[in-house]
């Protein structure tokens, strides 16, 4: 499953900097996610629950920050929200929309102890 290895990820970069930044326990972390990472959230916060299980991040809460996709149309040059990566402009029709943002994911606040 692809969520495992996004909550693994998520973890392990959570250790590495429990080290460079000296805390021991993660209580909250926000993440940033945009709707082209193709990440189910229920998945994503099971399977961080159960990765994070006897790690620094135990019981942490998972906040997902659900960021909006957008993408402008190479024919018209309208900026148009998009949830897909193969969403149609609205205006013209055309498929050549240049995705600006909505693929990511990443931590952007952590609460910490
Ligand atoms: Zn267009």
């Amino acid at each position: 499953m692809h969520e495992m290895s996004i909550a693994e990820g998520i973890v392990q970069l959570l250790e590495e900097q429990a080290v460079s930044q000296h805390f021991q326990r993660v209580k909250t972390l926000w993440l940033e996610l945009g709707p082209l990472a193709l990440v189910e959230t229920e998945a994503l916060r099971f399977c961080f629950e159960a990765v994070a299980r006897h790690t620094l991040a135990e019981g942490a809460r998972l906040e997902i920050v659900e960021l909006p996709g957008e993408a402008r149309c190479l024919d018209c040059n309208a900026r148009v929200a998009v949830t897909t990566r193969y969403s149609a402009c609205p205006g013209c029709g055309s498929y050549r929309l240049q995705l600006l943002r909505g693929d990511e994911l990443r931590i952007k606040e952590l609460e910490v102890e």
